[in-house]
């Protein structure tokens, strides 16, 4: 990653900011969890980065991580309302205490999709973490657990979030002032 590109973006997270707000969180997952093992479900790829910080910060037993994989945005910068799953779990999550973690909710329509089709394989428990919540465009409420960082509505990538499929390994957050992409 060159300094040239870190430089170039407009930060609204600064990676310090991202690291401390993702120990908090660890904490009190860790806190809400003792005594119990976790099934973590990452949802790519957009929070892979977010996935891997905070799994370092809870400290009670994952005895499944996976992840899976839907798109609403295609290579847009709007959702388009429709959910397709390209990944699915391999494991069976029936009894088993999930913990979603997601790297940002706007519209909500993954997320309500997502929780719709884990709900039916009848888990123990359903949370979910998010590093990001994009209210103004709610179209489901959501309940994030595990909330990072509300934010405006404005399209924002790095850590982890996508730029047209680039700039995912920036260590903040940053705003994209250009033109929407259709
Ligand atoms: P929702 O279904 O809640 O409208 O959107 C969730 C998904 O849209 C996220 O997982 C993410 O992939 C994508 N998304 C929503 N807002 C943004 C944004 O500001 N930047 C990027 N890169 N992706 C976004």
């Amino acid at each position: 990653m060159s300094d040239e590109k870190i430089m170039n973006s407009d930060i609204m997270i600064s990676s310090e900011s991202i690291q401390s707000r993702i120990k908090e969180l660890g904490k009190q997952i860790t806190e809400d969890y003792k005594g119990k093992k976790i099934v973590v479900i990452g949802v790519l790829t957009g929070a892979y980065v977010f996935c891997a910080d905070l799994l370092r910060e809870i400290k009670v037993p994952v005895e499944l991580l996976e992840f899976v994989s839907v798109s609403s945005y295609g290579d847009s910068t709007e959702s388009s309302g429709n959910v397709r799953m390209y990944l699915d779990l391999k494991r069976d999550i029936k009894d088993k205490h999930i913990l979603i973690i997601e790297d940002i909710v706007d519209t909500g329509l993954t997320l309500h999709s997502l929780m719709e089709i884990f709900e039916r394989r009848h888990p123990a428990s359903i949370k979910l973490a998010s590093l990001l919540h994009k209210p103004a465009k709610s179209k489901h409420k959501i309940d994030i657990d595990y909330l990072g960082f509300t934010i405006e509505d404005k399209f924002v990538y790095g850590y982890g979030l996508d730029l047209f499929g680039t700039a995912r390994e920036l260590p903040h957050i940053a705003i994209y002032n250009g033109e929407p992409k259709k």
